[in-house]
């Protein structure tokens, strides 16, 4: 398998799932190819071998992989993007296991998403997974975005799977203060991009609520460093990054893949890329 990205930076991904194939005895690699995006067609058009079981697909290609494909799955037509393409007897399949992915996290995180009341953080394709898999498992979600006509057409597209609202600056500490979730699915906080202004002021928190940051490296942001301060419950975003690996897995093998393996080589990737230089701004997993 591969994973298309540009540029490849330190993906956690090629860890996650060689330490799966090596302890399921499969034999199969995962490497992560920098793909320029005026290559993604050729790129594409190699996975149509025997040997190739699929990939996945990260910034900047998500969307623009698209149309390469034989068959989307419901899930990325409806997030727009994908992140998995399975290879199925010569086909090309596209699927989006973020969501699911973000799910899984959430359980173990204790939060039942049923008539939750969340605030997401972002406009973008995490945002946008999320807030997905959010309002499809019955939660209400509140949209809250710097560039407040990114909220409002994410919040149109999304507006058939539930409700979903978009909030004002002026409107966020509050909604902020009685959300059940706090979801921050921007860059901000995250290692080797300039420092953003986060789009919390300071002490801007749930009361009761559970904060995940989708930020894996560090693992631990300043807003998740603040909530668990607050007693808050915090979870990074490795576990979206694990399930969605794992459903990956699952798609590719038709077998569940060790969690405790993928999690633990993830956990060693992440730490010894924080001995090495500064990634770059991959958002790549
Ligand atoms: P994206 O599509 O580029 O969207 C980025 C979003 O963040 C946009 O809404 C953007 O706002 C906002 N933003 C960027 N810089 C900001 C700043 N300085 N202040 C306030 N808002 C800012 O990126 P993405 O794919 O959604 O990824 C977002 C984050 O989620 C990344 O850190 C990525 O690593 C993480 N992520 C994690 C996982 C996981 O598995 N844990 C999966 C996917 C992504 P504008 O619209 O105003 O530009």
């Amino acid at each position: 398998m591969v994973l298309f990205a540009h540029p490849a930076g330190h993906s956690v991904s090629p860890a996650m799932h060689n330490a799966a194939l090596a302890a399921l005895a499969i034999d199969a690699r995962y490497e992560a190819l920098d793909v320029p995006p005026e290559r993604l067609g050729e790129a594409v058009a190699d996975l149509r071998r025997p040997e190739v079981a699929g990939a996945n697909v990260t910034i900047p290609h998500k969307r623009a992989v698209m149309p390469w494909l034989d068959v989307l799955s419901a899930d990325a037509r409806a997030v727009g993007a994908v992140n998995t393409i399975t290879v199925d007897g010569g086909r090309l399949v596209g699927d989006n296991t973020d969501g699911a992915g973000f799910l899984r996290g959430l359980a173990e995180l204790g939060v039942a998403p049923r008539g939750a009341s969340c605030v997401v953080l972002g406009a973008g394709g995490a945002a946008r997974a999320v807030a997905h898999a959010l309002l499809r498992s019955g939660a209400r979600v509140a949209l809250h975005n710097r560039g407040r006509r990114r909220a409002e057409a994410l919040a149109r597209a999304l507006a058939g799977a539930g409700t979903v609202t978009v909030l004002a600056a002026g409107e966020l500490a509050g909604a902020v203060a009685a959300a059940d979730l706090l979801v921050q699915a921007t860059p901000v906080g995250m290692e080797g991009t300039a420092p953003g202004a986060s789009p919390l002021a300071p002490g801007v928190l749930p009361r009761a609520g559970a904060v995940i940051d989708l930020v894996y490296r560090p693992p631990e942001t300043p807003l998740l460093a603040a909530a668990r301060a607050a007693g808050l419950r915090t979870q990074s975003g490795l576990p979206m990054l694990l399930h969605q690996g794992a459903l990956a897995f699952e798609r590719w093998f038709g077998v569940a893949p060790p969690l405790d393996v993928m999690r633990r080589a993830a956990l060693e990737a992440l730490a010894s890329s924080e001995r090495g230089p500064a990634p770059g701004r991959t958002g790549g997993r």
